[in-house]
């Protein structure tokens, strides 16, 4: 869990006289204190070692030593991947942070991802003041744009040496976070000293050491309306079946939170635990049977839920390299319809995808003060010479990870955890189909 730094703090930051005078000092963390990763008597126990060698991770925030001069810093922000609430919110609070905790004058906001460090493409750069992000939370989106695709990290670290760039920040998902360690290796390569810190995107809320990721409190609050939607077509007509299909590549947090916060969904399939659609212990007769006791069905599947039933995504993938995924949604539906027809049941299914609704909405307050937090985080770390590391919040705590662990994995609901067996309580459907 060690952070790598780009060398000494000698400078007193500039936030040191503000905080002085008004007493409050203790603000400052203390370089050696962390954030121990177990929280439990059975997980210390479990190390065997004494309380000084526990596992930790350090605790984001202010530093009474710095390594860049303010006065003579540049930060460029990026954001890549898809879209998720909360990223202009970002982008706002590190712009902010900057210029008035800091008083770093220059701050570039570079232009549709990677992309926009790279000549060829032509996008300009924008600088970006506390003035020209005020308003930027209020819609969703990224100001800056994104995009996909590979791009040659020599060709960014001599835009990032043109423009005399000292701290970047990249805003994106796990893809981004490695094309980040490739700056960073880069920047190293060179001997230069500029420190790259990542604000971890992820509104499927997979990124390990990270108890829930900026925008997936605004994205599952949506997706259960999505449920409540699907759940009143269903009711309004005989034998309705509701099909409703959320987010979630590799993890199903969103299904199972969105069916928690709604009591509507019969079924939530997710892509940890695979199911069975045929035979009497499978999804269908199981359908069949709730809709004879209740008349209606609401089923919620993740988009990662249910490949191996659709043959896997054989050799197609995005721009980024990243899998396709065949879409469950229209499958589902097709074989619903079809079984429903062989049993001689008249239905009607309503079919509702809401992911792109989704992911373009602006963030709730409560994401919203997150983002803010966690962007304050990043820029403290940046200003004490932190690199190749991400912030995120950890048992309600405010940590450094770096980049190569927040990567290492996924987070993914457990199929013997609690919040699974949650789900299935609050469903009914049985632990497997099949
Ligand atoms: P999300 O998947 O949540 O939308 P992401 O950051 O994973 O976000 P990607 O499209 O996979 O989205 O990647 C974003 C950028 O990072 C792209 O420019 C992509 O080329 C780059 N990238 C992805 N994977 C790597 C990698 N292994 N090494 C270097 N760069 C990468
Ligand atoms: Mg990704």
């Amino acid at each position: 869990m060690a952070v790598t730094t780009l060398g000494a703090c000698r400078i007193t930051s500039p936030m040191a006289p503000l905080l002085d005078a008004r007493r409050t000092t203790e603000h400052y963390v203390d370089e050696q204190d962390r954030v121990l990763l177990d929280d439990t008597l059975a997980g210390i126990s479990s190390r065997g070692v004494p309380a000084s060698e526990l596992p930790g991770m350090e605790p984001c925030g202010p530093r009474r030593k710095i390594f860049f001069d303010p006065a003579k810093t540049r930060a460029a922000i990026v954001t890549c991947g898809g879209l998720c609430p909360g990223l202009n919110d970002v982008i706002a609070g590190l712009v902010r942070t900057l210029t008035y905790h800091y008083r770093v004058r220059r701050v570039v906001g570079i232009r549709n991802g990677y992309q926009g460090f790279v000549a060829d493409y032509g996008h300009d750069v924008v600088e970006l003041t506390p003035e020209s992000v005020r308003d930027i939370a209020t819609d969703g989106g990224t100001v800056l744009g994104t995009s996909r695709g590979p791009q040659d990290p020599d060709a960014i670290v001599d835009c990032l040496e043109r423009l005399h760039v000292n701290v970047l920040f990249v805003v994106g998902g796990d893809g981004s976070m490695r094309g980040a360690m490739e700056i960073a290796r880069t920047v190293a390569e060179r001997g230069l000293l500029i420190a790259v810190v990542g604000i971890p995107k992820t509104i499927d809320n997979d990124i390990p050491y990270i108890d829930q990721s900026f925008g997936f409190q605004t994205a599952f609050s949506l997706a259960s309306d999505a449920i409540r939607a699907a759940q009143v077509e269903a009711k309004s007509t005989a034998n309705g079946i509701g099909l409703v299909k959320l987010m979630g590549r590799h993890s199903g947090f969103i299904a199972c939170y969105a069916a928690l916060a709604r009591s509507g969904a019969d079924v939530v399939l997710i892509p940890e635990v695979p199911f069975a659609l045929d035979g009497e212990q499978g999804l269908l007769a199981h359908l069949r049977r709730r809709v004879a006791e209740r008349g209606h069905a609401v089923v919620v599947a993740a988009e990662g839920a249910g490949q191996e039933l659709l043959g896997g995504s054989g050799d197609a993938i995005d721009a980024s390299g990243n899998a396709r995924l065949q879409d469950i949604g229209p499958y589902l539906r097709r074989r619903i319809a079809d079984h429903f027809a062989d049993a001689g049941v008249d239905t009607s299914i309503r079919y509702i995808d809401p992911s792109y609704a989704i992911r373009s909405v602006p963030a709730n307050p409560y994401d919203s003060v997150y983002c803010v937090r966690l962007s304050q985080a990043a820029v403290h770390a940046a200003m004490s010479g932190r690199t190749e590391m991400v912030v995120g919040r950890y048992r309600r705590r405010f940590v450094h990870i770096p980049m190569k662990v927040a990567v290492s994995r996924r987070n993914q609901v457990d199929p013997h955890g609690d919040l699974w067996m949650a789900v299935l309580e609050s469903t009914g459907q049985p632990v497997r189909f099949g």
